[in-house]
């Protein structure tokens, strides 16, 4: 069991967004800027590329409702989307609100960033979903 189906299955803690029967959305525990959401399908699948076509096509609109959410929640040019799935063997898609490029820097972290304020954001976000 992967740590994000861990989570899907409540033993493990997340900031939820949004969920339905399909598919799961969370915020990043270490953001690269506030909003930054992780959507993941229920179905435990490594590499985002061997999900079939219609759980791949249905994957992304789930994550276009998140980011319309993520938008409204966030005032941003756009939502940034983006695949890596290096450290987590469970696709997913990041989305993250951009302001400018350097908003979607892997490498540069929101240090330790608040519980409350984590709860806070993924709230908002879910409010608008
Ligand atoms: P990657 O697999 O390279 O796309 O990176 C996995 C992402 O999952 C990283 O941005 C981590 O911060 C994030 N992550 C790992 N564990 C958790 C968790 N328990 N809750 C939320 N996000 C996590």
């Amino acid at each position: 069991m992967t740590i994000f189906s861990k989570i899907i299955a409540g033993d493990i803690p997340s900031y939820k967004v949004a969920e339905d029967d399909k598919f799961y959305a969370f915020l990043d525990i270490n953001p690269v800027a506030w909003g930054h959401t992780l959507v993941v399908p229920k179905q435990e699948v490594d590499y985002i590329f061997d999900l079939d076509d219609a759980t791949l096509g249905e994957l992304t609109v789930f994550a276009k409702k998140v980011a319309a959410a993520i938008k409204k929640a966030f005032p941003c040019r756009k939502v940034g989307m983006a695949v890596l799935g290096l450290e987590v063997p469970h696709a997913h898609i990041h989305l993250v609100p951009l302001k400018s490029e350097g908003d979607m820097d892997f490498k540069h972290k929101i240090e330790n960033p608040d519980p409350a304020e984590m709860k806070r954001v993924a709230d908002l976000i879910a409010s608008h979903f």
